[in-house]
């Protein structure tokens, strides 16, 4: 620790050396594991609109994106946020990936969930993702605070826990916290989950194609203090078999209908809709989705959809609130917490919404 101290130190008298009016742009983009992937580079003056930023490349043959015979991938700026890492004008930039024959690359699940945002732009469709992750020991992979080779006591005083050996790395969390903010992300809250050393941030209510944007925002700058603090973040949707809960990412939906007087009447017509279309939501709802959707711990079983008002063992939730109100929005419990956000909000609207007319 005290050596990590020290490094700190050092590193922040470079930190503090002037840019001679260059700014650094790091450069994002998801690979074809649905991880994340930066690289940075130098820009000669401050940016101020998302058009400013030039198109870049990488070697698509490195990160399963492209052949070796013909590995360049194009990065298309998107969106750009204040970097909480380097700070001052330095911006992290979001990204889409391209082939260089024009066509988005396979992994770019951006382009066609954009498609269908602005087909529908009319509805406002809102959404709050609720991530769910697990800390990890870096060296070994175990459970990030757990005793070696053991386990802690069992689940009860862990979720929204208080106090030492009921919450772990909240350190971690409170530093993600501040970047989200700083950043300018819509992060709308945070708390320590069932499972010890899994925690939960929440991102939204954001419209449109901003919603998977701002996730995978969150997600990076989530991976960023990571490396900080000696930690590893994973998203698999159940870390641990046994009596542990999973990670999910609920997903909260409206549209501008479902928000005012009358709404719980389009919240229903969309649960109808999404009872029809149970199986091919799942597919797109995570890999080893199945570990985490038995019909313990909090889930619905994967094999059958259902819906109800405060039902946390259904597919779909109606929070109390909303029914007792009459409008609002329905709570989604079935993605898992390694979700391409970009792929659930996606089919949300395909399926309330219709699909792209041609
Ligand atoms: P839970 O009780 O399921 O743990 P949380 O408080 O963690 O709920 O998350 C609720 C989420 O719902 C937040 O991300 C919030 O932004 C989102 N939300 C609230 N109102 C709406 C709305 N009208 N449309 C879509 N999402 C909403
Ligand atoms: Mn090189
Ligand atoms: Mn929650
Ligand atoms: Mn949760
Ligand atoms: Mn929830």
């Amino acid at each position: 620790m005290a050596y990590l101290l020290e490094k700190t130190t050092t590193l922040q008298k470079y930190l503090d050396l002037p840019q001679n009016g260059k700014i650094i742009a790091e450069y994002v983009w998801i690979d074809s594991f649905g991880n994340l992937r930066s690289k940075g580079r130098t820009l000669n003056k401050k940016i101020t609109d998302v058009s400013q930023l030039p198109e870049w490349n990488f070697d698509g043959s490195s990160t399963g994106q492209a052949p070796g015979d013909n590995s360049d991938v194009y990065l298309k700026p998107v969106a750009f946020y204040p970097d909480p890492f380097r700070r001052g004008d330095n911006i992290i930039v979001l990204t889409e990936c391209w082939n260089n024959d024009g066509t988005p690359n396979k992994f770019n699940h951006r382009f066609e969930s954009n498609k269908l945002m602005k087909a529908h732009s009319k509805e406002k469709v809102w959404f709050g993702l609720e991530q769910e992750y697990t800390l990890l020991d870096p060296i070994d992979g175990y459970i990030y605070g757990w005793p070696k080779g053991g386990f802690p006591a069992p689940q009860g005083p862990y979720y929204c826990g208080v106090g030492s050996a009921k919450v772990y790395a909240r350190d971690v969390i409170e530093a993600h916290y501040k970047a989200c903010l700083y950043s300018g992300l819509e992060i709308s809250g945070i708390n320590a989950e069932v499972m010890p050393s899994q925690w939960e941030f929440q991102v939204g209510p954001c419209e449109g194609i901003k919603m998977g944007d701002e996730l995978w925002m969150a997600r990076y700058l989530l991976e960023r203090v990571s490396e900080e603090f000696g930690v590893k973040v994973t998203f698999h949707p159940k870390p641990l078999q046994g009596d542990w809960n999973g990670a999910g990412c609920h997903t909260n939906v409206s549209t501008a209908n479902m928000r005012v007087e009358g709404g719980m009447k389009y919240i229903n017509d969309a649960i109808e809709k999404l009872s029809k279309r149970h199986k091919e939501h799942i597919e797109l709802y995570g890999k080893d989705n199945e570990q985490r959707l038995t019909g313990r711990h909090e889930t619905a079983s994967m094999e059958t959809f259902s819906s109800g008002v405060a039902n946390r063992g259904a597919s779909i939730r109606i929070p109390r609130s909303v029914q007792a109100e009459g409008y609002g929005y329905f709570e989604d419990r079935r993605p898992a917490s390694n979700i391409d956000p970009y792929l659930v909000t996606g089919i949300m609207v395909e399926t309330i919404c219709g699909a792209v007319p041609d």
